[in-house]
């Protein structure tokens, strides 16, 4: 026989010891022991050591009715699942996660526990709570013919059940959809546009409709979403965002639409898509609709995608063909840009150095030229043009010597990988 190593004397002793000291269940008893062996639960563990326990006192090994550590409150699992499902069952959802605020009992218990009868082996009483709790609300999905996992990063829901207080907390998470809009007209927004003069209110300047421009591509995308995922609110995030009065073309710019609270996450893009194109013809367009994960608006956020640009631009006299294309051949490269004037008044002032990776275009008049630029995301093109009174360098109009600047602006293609 292989005799028993010191560390397995001691949890043995530990065991005992917190046998001895009051009634305490399989379970908060396995659970000081939690990382000893494998493929097994803290009820088994704790069953094995009362059963050693009895054996040694030559009993019979009994759980007792009432546990000190849990309180009984893991017995509770249960009907608080029952409770927590009730919270959600209008919800669709796939995932879900349990958390556990601790009553002042718990922390007690948790704390004396540390100190009177530390176990390396231990695992927090919290922990279990959420598995009990996280088990008993399966088997009532199960009971229900539905079913969801647990998914510890991005659940869909997410309930914090109160032990002191006894409530439970449901956290609804947004559902988030990937898409491109095209914008086919100038003069909207990408977003609603509180009126600058009433600040949203309504006044005689926005004629009364607190907004700054009548419609935004958000107005004319989320409603759609909002109705199909019976949601309760909810925001459109572009990948950056063009000029109010600039097109976007081309395969359009990529966006996220969130849905907040939403009742239903499966949804028929085809039809959401059919039904914004025909209710927003010759304004906006989307195409690509999928659904996406949480982080993809971080992403979008951070996404530096390359863009290409056409410009009609006017200038100031007449232009030869050869010293424009002199010019847009000095264009290309590195181009120092501090912030433009007009959006200085809520941006960081700073110079940003940003490439052009192309510039072609052709003059349509001695005084007018259709510009083609491909450049690095960030890069302010109506400035790239005008020289912004200084502040872009080199520019259209300091390698012309001539005043330039942009009447009309279509984005014609975002580059991105999303
Ligand atoms: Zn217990
Ligand atoms: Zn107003």
């Amino acid at each position: 026989m292989v005799p028993l190593q010191s560390k397995e004397m001691d949890f043995l002793d530990k065991a005992f010891e917190l046998l001895s000291v009051g009634p305490i269940c399989d379970i908060c008893l396995g659970r000081r022991f939690a990382k000893l062996g494998r493929g097994l639960t803290n009820a088994q563990r704790g069953r094995a050591l009362r059963i050693v326990y009895a054996m040694a006192k030559g009993e019979e090994p009994r759980e007792p009715e009432r546990c000190w550590i849990c309180n009984g409150d893991l017995e509770r699992a249960p009907e608080l699942a029952k409770q927590a499902f009730e919270a959600v069952k209008d919800y669709e959802f796939r995932t879900f996660l349990f958390g556990v605020h601790l009553s002042p009992y718990h922390e007690a218990v948790e704390e004396f526990l540390k100190e009177r009868f530390p176990s390396p082996w231990a695992e927090s009483f919290q922990r279990d709570m959420n598995r009990a709790l996280g088990q008993a609300f399966e088997e009532v999905l199960v009971s229900q013919g539905r079913s969801a996992t647990v998914d510890f990063h991005h659940p869909q829901v997410r309930f914090t059940v109160d032990l002191w207080k006894g409530g439970i907390d449901v956290y609804i998470a947004p559902a988030y959809f990937y898409g491109r809009y095209r914008k086919l007209v100038r003069g909207i927004p990408q977003t609603h546009w509180p009126c600058r003069h009433c600040g949203g209110k309504g006044c005689e300047r926005c004629n009364y409709t607190g907004k700054m421009y009548p419609t935004s591509v958000e107005e004319l995308i989320l409603p759609a979403f909002l109705e199909a995922c019976r949601g309760e609110g909810g925001h459109l995030h572009g990948a950056g965002r063009e000029d109010v009065d600039a097109r976007m073309l081309g395969r359009g710019r990529p966006f996220v639409v969130e849905v907040e609270r939403p009742h239903r996450r499966t949804v028929d893009l085809e039809g959401i898509a059919r039904r914004i194109n025909r209710e927003a013809a010759g304004m906006v367009e989307v195409l690509d609709l999928r659904p996406a994960p949480p982080d993809l608006v971080r992403r979008l956020k951070d996404l530096k995608a390359d863009k290409r640009y056409r410009a009609r631009v006017l200038f100031s006299a007449p232009v030869e063909e050869e010293a424009f294309r002199r010019a847009l051949r000095g264009l290309v490269g590195e181009i120092h840009q501090r912030t433009p004037i007009r959006v200085r008044h809520r941006r960081a002032d700073l110079v940003r150095i940003r490439r052009v990776h192309e510039a072609k275009g052709r003059l349509l008049s001695p005084t007018e030229a259709e510009v083609e630029i491909l450049c690095q995301g960030g890069l302010y093109v109506k400035e790239l043009i005008s020289g912004d009174e200084g502040g872009t360098h080199p520019s259209l109009s300091e390698l012309l010597g001539v005043e330039a600047r942009v009447a009309e602006l279509d984005v014609l293609e975002v580059y991105d990988d999303l």
